[in-house]
C-alpha cells in the first residue's frame, strides 16, 4: 500500500456494499492461503465500517428491525482485509493509483458528521470498482432544504423518530396549521424504496396513534407523488395496480403523473394545482450512478455507467472489475439490455466477479455473468406485502411472509440472521416501540442550554 514496495498482489476495492462485500468474502473463502501467507492483499475502502443491507431499510424506519441489525461491520466479516474509511476521490487506473480521503468518525462540532482528516494515494494491482449509486435529485426549489433520502440507515433511524416526533408536535400543539402540517408526510418516488418506506412508516404511525389520545390516524395525510402512470415496477402491472388500490384503501393518496414543483419552506407545491405545508419530505425518486466514476480515466456510458463487460471487467481495460448499480452490466438472458440496478443482480455479480478476479491472478478464463431477474418481494407494513416471482403472484399476508423468508435467507452472516429473527419475535409478543429519539441527532442542544444559564 502506499508507495512502498509490495510483494503482495494487491486488489483495491472502491466500496464495502453488496458487491464489495460479497467479492471480498468470495475472495476470503477461496484465497484463505494466499490472504494468510501475505501474497495477496485486500483493502476495501468505504466511508462506513459496515455494508448496509439496504431491503431491510423501511422495516429498520418502522422499528420491526434494530437499525444495527441491518449493517454488516465490514472489519469483523473481513478479518483479513484492510478496512479503510475513507472516499475514494479519484483513480488513475493507467497508473494503478487512487486516492482516498480519509474520514474522521467525530467532527469538531460533535455531531458525527464527516470531518476530513487526510488524502492518501493507494497502488494497487487489481481495481474492483463498485461504489453503487446516489439518490437521483432534481434542482427543484426547496427539495435540498426539506427532503431527505432514504438509502442509508442514518436516514431511516432519522425518519423513525422524525415521523414520531410530528406525532409528538401534532398532540401537543394549539395551532391548529402546525398540527396539520405535522401530520402531512409527503413521498416523491414509486419505486420499491419509496413504496416500501412510506408503507411502512405510515403503519408504524397508524399503531402509534393509539397512544395519542388527541390524534386519530384518519388525522394523518400520507401522500405519494410518482411522475409515472404506475407503482412498483419491480412486481410487474398488475401488482402494481394492486398495489395502489391495498394503499388508497389504508388513506394513502396515491398520485400518478404528478410532479413535485417546489416544497419551498415545506410547502408542497404540486404539478396537479394541489398545495399544501407538509413537515415531511421524502425523496426516493431513482438513483444514478456514483458521480465518483467521473473523476476515473475508466471508460462511462452517457448514463454515467461504467462500462462492463459480461466477464464484469471494465471494457478495454487490463486489471479493472465492476458490477452493481455504477456498472452498465450487459444483460446476456435479454440483449441489448443491461442488467438492472438492483440488490438480485448484484449479489450474484459479486459471486462472479469473485471468481473471475481468482481467474485473472491464476491465469485462466473468465466466465461471463448470466441471470435472468426472478422478480421481487415488497413489504407493505406488518403483514402486508406484495410480490412477483417467476411469475408467480402474492399479495397480503402470503407476500409479507416470502418477502420476510427471503430477505432472512439473505441477509449476510448467521449473527445477522439470528438478531433479526430475535427482533421479528419480539415484536410478535409485545408491541412496537413508538418513542422517538429525535435528540440523537442534537446530542449537545442539552449540555449548550445547561452551559448557557
Ligand atoms: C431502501 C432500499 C430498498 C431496496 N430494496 C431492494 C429490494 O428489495 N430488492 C433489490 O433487489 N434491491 C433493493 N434495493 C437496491 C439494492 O440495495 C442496490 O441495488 C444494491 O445495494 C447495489 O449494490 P452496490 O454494491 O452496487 O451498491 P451499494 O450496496 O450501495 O454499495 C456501495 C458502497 O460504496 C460506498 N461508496 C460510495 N461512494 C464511495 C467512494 N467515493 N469511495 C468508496 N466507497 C464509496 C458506499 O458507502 C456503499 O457502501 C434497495 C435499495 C434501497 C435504497
Amino acid at each position: 500500500m502506499g508507495t512502498e514496495t509490495r510483494m503482495a498482489t494487491h486488489v483495491l476495492i472502491v466500496g464495502g456494499g453488496y458487491v464489495g462485500m460479497y467479492t471480498a468474502l468470495r475472495l476470503h473463502k477461496k484465497m484463505r492461503r494466499e490472504l494468510k501467507s501475505g501474497e495477496l492483499q485486500i483493502t476495501v475502502v468505504d466511508p462506513q465500517s459496515y455494508m448496509t443491507y439496504q431491503p431491510f431499510l423501511p422495516e429498520a424506519a418502522a422499528g420491526n428491525i434494530e437499525a444495527r441489525h441491518v449493517v454488516v461491520p465490514l472489519r469483523r466479516v473481513l478479518p483479513r482485509a484492510t478496512i479503510l474509511n475513507g472516499r475514494v476521490t479519484k483513480i488513475e487506473h493507467a497508473k494503478r493509483q487512487a486516492w482516498v480521503q480519509v474520514v474522521g468518525s467525530t467532527s469538531a462540532e460533535g455531531d458525527g458528521s464527516e470531518q476530513v482528516a487526510e488524502t492518501r494515494m493507494l497502488s494497487y494491482d487489481l481495481l474492483v470498482f463498485c461504489p453503487g449509486s446516489i439518490s437521483r435529485t432534481l434542482p427543484i426549489p426547496g427539495l435540498a432544504q426539506c427532503g431527505i433520502g432514504f438509502k442509508t440507515v442514518g436516514e431511516a433511524i432519522y425518519l423513525r423518530n422524525q415521523v414520531l416526533a410530528q406525532l409528538d408536535i401534532a398532540a401537543s400543539t394549539e395551532l391548529e396549521e402546525v398540527r396539520r402540517r405535522a401530520l402531512t408526510f409527503v413521498f416523491v418516488g414509486g419505486g420499491y424504496a419509496g413504496v416500501e418506506a412510506l408503507a411502512e412508516l405510515e403503519d408504524m404511525a397508524r399503531d402509534a396513534c393509539a397512544y395519542y389520545p388527541n390524534v386519530d390516524a384518519s388525522d394523518m395525510k400520507w401522500v405519494l407523488v410518482e411522475a409515472g402512470d404506475r407503482i412498483l415496477p419491480e412486481v410487474g402491472p398488475d401488482m402494481g395496480r394492486w398495489t395502489i388500490e391495498a394503499l388508497r384503501r389504508r388513506g394513502i393518496a396515491i398520485k400518478l403523473q404528478t410532479l413535485l414543483k417546489s416544497a419551498e419552506g415545506h410547502h408542497v407545491v404540486l404539478s396537479d394545482g394541489e398545495e399544501f405545508d407538509a413537515g415531511t419530505l421524502v425523496w426516493t425518486a431513482g438513483v444514478k450512478p456514483n458521480p465518483v466514476v467521473r473523476r476515473t480515466d475508466l471508460p462511462i456510458d452517457d448514463k454515467g455507467r461504467l462500462k462492463a463487460t459480461a466477464e464484469l471487467t471494465v471494457e478495454g481495460v487490463e486489471g479493472a472489475f465492476t458490477a452493481g448499480d455504477v456498472a452498465a452490466v450487459p444483460d446476456l438472458t435479454k440483449p441489448g439490455n443491461l442488467t438492472a440496478p438492483n440488490a438480485q443482480h448484484a449479489v450474484r455479480q459479486a459471486k462472479v466477479l469473485g471468481d473471475n478476479v481468482l481467474a485473472a491472478l491464476r491465469g485462466k478464463a473468465l466466465k461471463p455473468y448470466k441471470h435472468a431477474y426472478a422478480g421481487s418481494v415488497a413489504s407493505l407494513g406488518l403483514h402486508k406485502g406484495v410480490a412477483q416471482i417467476y411469475g408467480v403472484k402474492l399479495r397480503g399476508l402470503l407476500a409479507w411472509w416470502l418477502h420476510r423468508t427471503y430477505h432472512l435467507s439473505r441477509v449476510p452472516t448467521v449473527n445477522r440472521k439470528a438478531r433479526v429473527t430475535a427482533d421479528w419475535t419480539l415484536a410478535f409478543f409485545f408491541k412496537r416501540e413508538v418513542v422517538s429519539l429525535g435528540s440523537i441527532t442534537r446530542p449537545r442542544e442539552e449540555f449548550e442550554l445547561a452551559a448557557k444559564d
